[in-house]
């Protein structure tokens, strides 16, 4: 299977992203979310850019998704990388909430827009990386 992730570096150490890298150590996804209007934030930011509330704080969603648009990196960045599919997934508990990552776990000419993925993570680098699988039909 394609691994799109193993020579990726560690993420940055910024305090506001902290969480999202050791979300997955329970297996849960989690974004920042506004406690004052609900609204979700991605990428995290110290404020609400609804209502401008500093009240933000980790929230978990359900992991599911659906495929907004992706391509299919051919180029080999590193001696022997694979082709990999880059998307970008969108969540249903919010319009425009979405995440760049990787659909893994099928063959690349599989992947389609509008496809049900639901997350995984890989623990890697102290990190665990949210990547997509197809949601079994
Ligand atoms: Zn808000």
């Amino acid at each position: 299977m394609q691994d799109p992730l193993l020579h990726r570096p560690a993420p940055s150490d910024d305090p506001l992203g902290r969480f999202f890298w050791q979300s997955g150590a329970d297996g849960v996804l989690r974004f920042l979310r506004c406690g004052d209007c609900g609204y979700w934030l991605h990428p995290p930011s110290s404020r609400c850019p609804q209502c401008l509330s500093a009240n933000v704080a980790p929230q978990p969603v359900s992991g599911r998704a659906t495929v907004h648009t992706f391509t299919i990196n051919v180029q080999p960045w590193t001696p022997g990388q694979e082709p990999y599919v880059y998307a970008i997934v969108e969540f249903p508990e919010q319009d425009g909430l979405r995440l760049t990552t990787n659909v893994v776990g099928c063959p690349i000419d599989e992947v389609r827009i509008g496809q049900q993925v639901r997350v995984a993570f890989v623990d890697r680098n102290d990190a665990y990386y949210p990547v997509f699988v197809p949601e079994a039909t």
